[in-house]
């Protein structure tokens, strides 16, 4: 039996949780529909709070059962014991990729998806980054521009609370921050190098979705002061961190106008020949295999960048029959994650008398410095790093021999400080990086598999090269011993900034949807999840999600009260 809703959103994570605040805080009847399960604020997050005793493994997962059930989410590296229920289980949620590639695909089908699980690394794109496409003519130009984005950067980031440093920097725009989670004494002192010894690099802090000073807008929704217990993906009960659960659902709620429905897989769009538009959803319960459908006047996608494509794809008629809202054959082309997995680490001599306060949940960030005003290297766009410090500790030295008492009690005392830089490089949207839905292949619920076939580009290795050798150098000039590189070639996915796969652009023929999210082909549906990034940038991208997402809605609201939509 259909059920009406002026809107239905698919999907509860980051971009899902802000399209319902949005339209329910603008008087729209709203339906969210997630496919995983109901995850309480609080009283779901299992893990919070263990000690490591309390955990068989001491918080590592154990071995027999990451490689039976979780071949692929073991390699993310917040997949611990204490998280482990926050991470798809591979078995039952399978996907293809071609002989000899592979592409891994970390993700938590559950309500508030993995806004539970995500870094919280927040970092605005510059208009550097919305003209890239137009600038080199990689991938098709951005409708939009800085100026377009800026105001709904400030609107969610004030919502979100970011904490940060203000830099000026055009290739990283400031934005509306909370005080920052600063640098500790190795941090500082590697900082102060690097701007001694460069004049186009700096080190900063990282900018970061923590409540270091809540504001009234925080504390009315029960968010409290981030205790720096860096735990964050076992779920924060405090609130502390931005999360669907913490933030946008509640929001939503307390209006009155949302409805949720959990474990409610979205099978496909239902298109209506006669009016042109989307009419509703189909559904097929996840406990009951049953199916359902639902109907409203706008829909929007939110499911991610991969199950929004998997949604579009599967949603054939007789007018799309390539998928839905497909007539420039963009959806589920021009698949893109970050380059990652590549960087060195080196040693911070002196400070040994310093150790730590609290437990610091954040990182520290290098923005970008290559090819800003013209292309001057051997690659396009650029890369900026993320990274840490800390001591090392007794395990670093598990190969060291000796014996006797002074041995084993030299092993209580810290190590050296050791600083990593990872690189994350911009990837080129590519047409023949792909997903399709597999021929034959269905999970358990009768959906058709996806099929994820992407390979790192010319221009990429270039990049990852760089990176490299570029952490090596900004190291060695800042004074730093026992340099070391390392390299995942088998990496992508795991940066698990999926983007593109229904791209925006100005032209219908090329491109997925406008420059307000909103599908060429069909005008009542928006698709404001990654799916719809034309470029990757290099910054860490779930923030600029948030903000063409509250756009998209504002749009799409003025669009319904006027009766355009
Ligand atoms: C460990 C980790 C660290 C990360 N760190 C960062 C970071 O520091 N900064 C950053 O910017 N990003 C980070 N990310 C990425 C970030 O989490 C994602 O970019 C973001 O969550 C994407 O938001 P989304 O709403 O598009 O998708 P999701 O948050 O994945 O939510 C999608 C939701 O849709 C649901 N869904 C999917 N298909 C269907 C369907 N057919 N029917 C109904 N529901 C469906 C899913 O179950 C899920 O709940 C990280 C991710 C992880 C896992
Ligand atoms: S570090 Fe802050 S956000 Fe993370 S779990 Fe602790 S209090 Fe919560």
């Amino acid at each position: 039996m259909a059920e009406d809703f002026d809107v239905i959103v698919v999907g509860s994570g980051i971009s899902g949780g802000w399209a319902a605040k949005e339209f329910c805080e603008k008087g729209f009847k709203t339906l969210v529909i997630e496919r995983g399960r109901h995850v309480e604020h609080g009283e779901d997050y299992i893990g919070e709070n263990k000690d490591p005793w309390e955990m068989k493994f001491r918080d590592r997962v154990d071995r027999k059962l990451a490689d039976q059930r979780y071949p692929r989410q073991k390699r993310c590296y917040a997949f611990k014991d204490s998280t482990k229920h926050f991470f798809n289980d591979d078995v039952d949620y399978p996907y293809s990729v071609p002989e000899g590639r592979n592409f891994e695909w970390i993700r938590g089908h559950h309500l508030g998806g993995r806004s539970l699980l995500w870094h919280r690394q927040s970092y605005r794109w510059s208009d550097m980054d919305f003209s890239s496409n137009a600038r080199d003519g990689y991938g098709t130009d951005w409708p939009v521009r800085y100026k377009d984005m800026a105001p709904w950067y400030d609107y969610v980031e004030e919502f979100v609370g970011i904490s940060g440093t203000m830099e000026g920097m055009d290739q990283l725009p400031d934005g509306k921050f909370l005080p920052p989670i600063g640098f500790n004494c190795a941090e500082e002192e590697f900082a102060k190098r690097i701007e001694k010894a460069f004049d186009d690099r700096r080190l900063i802090p990282g900018r970061c979705a923590h409540l270091t000073e809540p504001t009234e807008v925080h504390m009315e929704l029960g968010r409290g002061t981030c205790q720096s217990r860096n735990q964050c993906q076992r779920g924060c009960s405090l609130g502390a961190y931005f999360s669907s659960q913490s933030a946008t659902l509640p929001a939503a709620d307390r209006t009155g106008n949302m409805t949720i429905a959990t474990d409610s897989i979205v099978h496909s769009i239902i298109y209506d020949d006669e009016t042109k538009r989307a009419s509703g959803v189909r559904v097929v319960d996840a406990n009951t295999m049953e199916g359902r459908t639902y109907s409203a006047k706008v829909i929007f996608l939110c499911a991610s960048t991969l199950g929004t494509a998997q949604v579009l794809l599967n949603s054939t008629s007789e007018h799309f029959q390539n998928g839905f809202a497909n007539s420039s054959d963009a959806v589920g082309r021009y698949l893109m994650d970050h380059l990652a997995f590549t960087g060195a680490t080196g040693e911070l001599h002196g400070f040994q008398d310093h150790y730590y306060i609290g437990r610091k949940p954040n990182s520290i960030y290098l923005p970008r410095f290559t090819n800003l005003e013209r292309d001057e290297e051997d690659f396009l766009r650029g890369y900026a790093y993320q990274g840490g410090s800390s001591r090392l500790g007794w395990s670093s030295r598990l190969s060291d021999k000796g014996f006797g008492a002074d041995f084993k009690e030299s092993f209580k005392t810290p190590g050296v400080w050791e600083i990593g830089l990872e690189g994350y490089g911009e990837m080129l949207p590519m047409a023949d990086n792909r997903v399709t839905l597999h021929k034959t292949k269905v999970d358990k619920w009768g959906m058709p598999q996806l099929h994820i076939d992407a390979k790192f580009g010319e221009n990429d290795k270039k990049i990852r090269k760089a990176m490299r050798e570029e952490a090596v150098k900004i190291m060695q000039a800042a004074g730093l011993k026992n340099i070391t590189t390392y390299n995942t070639e088998d990496s992508l996915g795991l940066s698990i900034h999926e983007m593109g796969t229904a791209r925006m652009g100005n032209d219908p023929r090329e491109a997925v949807v406008n420059g307000y999210n909103q599908c060429h082909d069909v005008e009542n549906v928006f698709i404001t999840d990654g799916a719809a990034m034309a470029s990757s940038a290099c910054q860490n991208p779930s923030l600029t999600y948030m903000a063409f997402t509250a756009r998209a809605a504002d749009y799409a609201a003025k669009q319904m009260k006027i009766g355009k939509l």
